[in-house]
């Protein structure tokens, strides 16, 4: 072993996991337990006194995330709007205003629309595409400038690094949303974010078998604050559910390194395909943000949204006539999964400045071969 600093896919089998101590299992085990013995009160033989606070099995997990995205705190939480959840009440009171991307991910911002809103915290939605109309929309109220990147599910893609300059520049904090890209293919903290949040639900996970969402953060204080929110509010992450991403994260890069080349051969097909009128995909040429997506990312990632010309019900019948891309929401798990955003996951954002054109159909493009991919969509936009 040299003292070199191990890779991202070192990392991702190996940080946080060290053989157990007392039975030397490779893999940590699931701590299936709420409560943690004592020796004489308030002596603790671990550092664990309740799961709530701590369970070994979620520490390996953020662990793992802290060193992947290269932090100095990783938390696991119950799925990704938990973990927004407490990024938001953690870093906002009353009063305070956050900048929300126009094409946020729906769930985003219905929590912020509907649910932070009450409580004071205004948002503001954003076109993330230009840095200008950022630097002008920050107001003296203006704590967070919120970003995703690419943006779900319109694949837009934001200059992290230039949005974080002058986000500091006015004293608001940067927080990504990395869940399309993840920390393989994208580190926000490193281009100058302050906190990275996940649906751990999508590839990190990877096999549509758990809920789960984390964040990361480079920041001690905040990283402080973070841990005692996620304690208050309590939106942990559980130890089986922990288990499963600490698994879906061991295999990470090489199912990203899959995605990503599957996904560009088929954007290249949609591209050329007669029935298509536009196709959202990062890798294009075409895209207005490939330049910027090519300097920040490692690769384009696995999300294609395209559009359909002959319309809104064309496009919800080709969802339908798919036979290996399975009809459903979500995404990031190694099945291809093809939806339709008006009509199902950015529904909630119907009649807003967030609603998305009605012959949109978004994929998500698995690791299937992807001859098999390409002959599926093709019989399926013929009809
Ligand atoms: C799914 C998703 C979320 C919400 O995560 P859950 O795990 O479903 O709570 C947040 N952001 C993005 C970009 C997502 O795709």
């Amino acid at each position: 072993m040299t003292d070199r600093v191990p890779g991202f896919d070192t990392l991702a089998i190996h940080a946080g996991q060290e053989p157990d101590p007392t039975t030397g299992a490779v893999v940590p085990p699931i701590y299936a337990t709420s409560t943690f013995a004592q020796d004489g009160v308030g002596g603790l033989r671990s550092g664990y006194e309740y799961s709530r606070s701590g369970n070994p099995t979620r520490t390996a997990l953020e662990e793992c995330l802290r060193a992947l995205e290269g932090g100095v705190r990783g938390l696991a939480f119950a799925s990704g709007l938990a973990a927004e959840d407490t990024v938001i009440r953690t870093l906002t009171r009353p009063g305070d205003e956050v900048l929300l991307p126009n094409d946020a991910y729906g769930g985003t911002y219905r929590q912020f629309a509907q649910l932070h809103d009450r409580w004071g915290i205004t948002s503001t939605p954003v076109a993330v595409t230009d840095p200008d109309a950022i630097a002008r929309a920050i107001g003296p109220r203006t704590r967070v400038v919120w970003l995703e990147t690419p943006t779900n599910p319109l694949l837009n893609i934001a200059d992290i690094a230039a949005i974080a300059e002058l986000a500091h520049a006015a004293g608001a904090k940067v927080v990504v949303d990395n869940t399309f890209a993840t920390p393989y293919l994208q580190q926000p903290l490193e281009l100058g974010a302050d906190v990275v949040v996940h649906s751990t639900t999508k590839y990190c996970g990877g096999h549509s078998d758990v809920v789960g969402g984390a964040v990361v953060t480079d920041d001690e204080e905040v990283a402080e604050q973070l841990g005692w929110h996620q304690n208050a509010i309590g939106a942990v992450a559980g130890p089986f559910d922990s288990w499963l991403v600490l698994r879906g994260l061991k295999t990470l890069a090489v199912r990203m390194d899959r995605h990503s080349a599957n996904a560009a051969a088929i954007a290249e097909q949609l591209d050329d395909h007669p029935a298509v009128s536009e196709v959202l995909y990062p890798g294009l040429a075409s895209h207005p943000g490939h330049d910027l997506a090519k300097r920040q990312m490692r690769h384009f990632g696995g999300m294609i949204s395209f559009r359909v010309k002959a319309g809104e019900q064309a496009a919800v019948d080709t969802c339908g006539r798919t036979k290996v891309f399975t009809l459903g929401e979500s995404l990031g798990g190694v099945e291809s999964l093809i939806e339709h955003p008006g009509r199902m996951t950015h529904q909630s954002v119907a009649g807003t400045a967030l609603e998305v054109p009605d012959d949109l159909i978004r994929l998500s493009v698995g690791i299937e071969n992807v001859e098999d991919l390409i002959d599926d969509l093709d019989q399926a936009l013929r009809g």
